[in-house]
């Protein structure tokens, strides 16, 4: 067996000993004789591997009791929609700072239900920047202020997390799907998070949701019973049939994170991976950056080589060298090296060895 290392920005890789310990129970889940994907949601062996895996996130994220944890599917871009549907509590605007793809996405979505105000825009920088919380310009009326606390495609990452509610009353909504479990994340600080499970949790079809409590009840009445947080709420998830192979998976990846010291840990891990790859970046003239240095993303590093015509080869020598899923997203272009939990040390430091020796190459 081979294994790649794999610098996808999601699907992405997952923890090689989640992989083992999902294959070796397989067809035996504990001595059930069933495999995870042939359970009922509602029969004991299932519902003791989400009640384990709600346990682990909880307390991974140190979540305070106030909050729910949901588990739905539809992703992140389906929560566009159905964050705007449930958190409206008969208000008519949201109010959105733009950081790039993601962001602008969820302004669209919501645009269906609300007036999506937006409050700041970087798109003069190319999305290359977050705009100073100065310049933010906030209606007082709005439902929730929704940030994308990191733009997987553009590499933009919130180093820290403005203080709204706090400030203004009005509660944060985080899209933390490529930014969630890498490091610590004061929950409190936002009335709701959501992201998709696929970049540091675990396989796609999963989406998490992470809400507070006194938000819930104010949902427009079209919304759909599956994606009420209220409804899923009541039910533990299990109004319907959760993603129940997906949910297990994620447990085994909370158990793995756990077990490597918690978040805390991947926050030092990752970012010795993230100054890593930056500093050889900054030290080449070979290879470009765009991101502003307070912003840059330490799981997604879009990167460009001065001369493009070199891009093709540079990717077909990656690959070579075992390393994978280095093209930048089609929207921005060059490369993108995402570098999410399950990606070692090592593969950032043979990617960065790799990057040295082909700039000398082509120099
Ligand atoms: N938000 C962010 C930050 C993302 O990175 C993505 C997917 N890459 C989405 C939303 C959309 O997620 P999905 O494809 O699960 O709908």
């Amino acid at each position: 067996m081979n294994r790649v290392y794999n610098f996808s920005a999601g699907p992405a890789a997952l923890p090689e000993t989640v992989l083992q310990t999902a294959a070796a129970e397989m067809l035996d889940w504990h001595g059930s004789g069933m495999s995870v994907m042939e359970m009922s949601h509602r029969g004991p062996e299932f519902i003791s591997i989400y009640e384990q895996c709600v346990a682990d996130l909880r307390e991974l994220l140190v979540i305070p009791s106030n909050y729910k944890i949901i588990f739905l599917q539809g992703g992140g871009l389906g929560e566009n929609a159905i964050v705007p549907m449930n958190m409206l509590r008969g208000k008519t605007a949201i109010d959105f700072v733009l950081t790039g793809e993601w962001s602008v996405k969820s302004a669209q979505q919501a645009a269906k239900f609300a007036t999506a105000n937006i409050a700041a825009s970087a798109q003069s920088t190319g999305f290359t920047s977050i705009p100073a919380r100065s310049e933010w310009k906030l209606s007082k009326d709005a439902a929730y202020v929704h940030l994308c606390m990191n733009e997987t495609i553009g590499g933009v990452e919130f180093h820290s997390i403005p203080d709204v509610e706090n400030e203004t009353g009005v509660p944060l909504v985080g899209d933390v799907s490529s930014t969630i479990m890498s490091r610590p994340l004061d929950v409190s600080k936002f009335g709701l998070v959501f992201g998709g499970a696929q970049k540091n949790i675990g396989p796609a079809g999963l989406t998490i949701v992470i809400v507070r409590e006194d938000l819930l009840g104010g949902a427009l009445p079209t919304t759909p019973d599956v994606f009420n947080y209220t409804v899923q709420g009541k039910s533990d998830s299990m109004y319907n049939t959760p993603p129940t192979y997906a949910i297990y998976i994620a447990g085994l990846v909370f158990q793995w994170l756990k077990a490597q010291g918690g978040l805390k840990v991947m926050e030092e891990r990752n970012r010795a991976k993230a100054e890593l790859l930056y500093g050889a970046l900054d030290a080449s003239d070979f290879y470009v950056t765009k991101v502003a240095k307070d912003c840059r993303s330490w799981m997604n590093v879009p990167f460009y080589l001065h001369n493009e015509a070199l891009n093709d080869a540079f990717l077909k020598g990656a690959q070579e060298h075992g390393m994978v899923q280095l093209k930048g997203h089609r929207v921005v272009g060059g490369m993108r090296a995402s570098i999410y939990n399950a990606m070692p040390l090592e593969g950032v430091q043979a990617l960065v060895a790799y990057m040295r020796e082909f700039a000398q190459k082509n120099g």
